[in-house]
């Protein structure tokens, strides 16, 4: 192909335990996904089916790292969540038939700059400058459910500075692994290359710079960011 600049290279991911990459093209994440972090950002968690919002591919940062305090914001925030990496193509999958397009699972931190998602939230504006900004989807490598097995049960948590801020369990999920692909699956066709976030738990809180971040999920690897200087 002729193109009129050099390309970046495909965002990508390595799989734990071989020395192949996962390359990424889509990234949906699920907003209120555990009951007790929709009643904290002030929503009623039994009434609402699920809903999305997208970050770009190129958003993905590889753990460990340390990137910049993100632009334009006093209220950056951490999500610690389960990432799930598509397999095989899944379109109008049955909620028992989703889990075995799962290829695998990763951890993932979904940074927010809460303040201008809540500015445009109660504006009834879209959420992307509050969620798609650069270095936004931090992620650990993936580990092929071949591996895992189905994650539906496991200690979920985040330290900020050593200091516990989230500690939930993947069965906290209201929509779970397969229900959440399921869903997806009926508005896209999901393929190879997708990653879904899939919400986090209670406990969400801003971050500074020089902070320490440590995200764990039973089976997965580590997850560490550090916050580095304002640009
Ligand atoms: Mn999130």
């Amino acid at each position: 192909m002729n193109y009129v600049f050099n390309p970046e290279a495909i965002p990508s991911v390595p799989v734990k335990g071989t020395d192949a990459s996962y390359a990424v093209s889509r990234i949906f994440c699920v907003g209120r996904n555990y009951a007790a972090h929709a009643r904290e950002m002030g929503f009623d968690p039994d009434r609402e089916p699920p809903f999305y919002f997208m970050k770009p591919a190129n958003a993905i940062v590889l753990s460990p790292a340390t990137t910049p305090y993100a632009l334009s914001t006093n209220n950056l925030h951490y999500e610690m969540e389960l990432v799930i990496a598509i397999g095989k193509p899944a379109f109008r999958v049955t909620v028992e038939d989703a889990e075995d397009c799962v290829y695998g699972y990763a951890c993932g931190l979904d940074m927010t700059r809460r303040d201008l998602q809540i500015a445009s939230r109660e504006m009834g504006r879209p959420w992307d400058f509050g969620k798609a900004f650069e270095d936004s989807a931090v992620i650990t490598e993936i580990i092929p459910k071949s591996v895992t097995g189905p994650l539906n049960n496991g200690k979920i948590e985040l330290t900020v500075n050593g200091q516990v801020k989230q500690s939930s369990d993947l069965n906290a999920l209201i929509w779970s692994v397969a229900e959440v692909i399921s869903n997806l699956s009926q508005f896209y066709h999901l393929k190879e290359g997708d990653l879904i976030y899939t919400g986090t738990p209670e406990g969400v809180g801003k971050v500074e710079v020089g902070d320490h971040l440590v995200g764990t999920i039973d089976h997965l690897p580590t997850l560490e960011l550090t916050i580095g200087p304002k640009q």
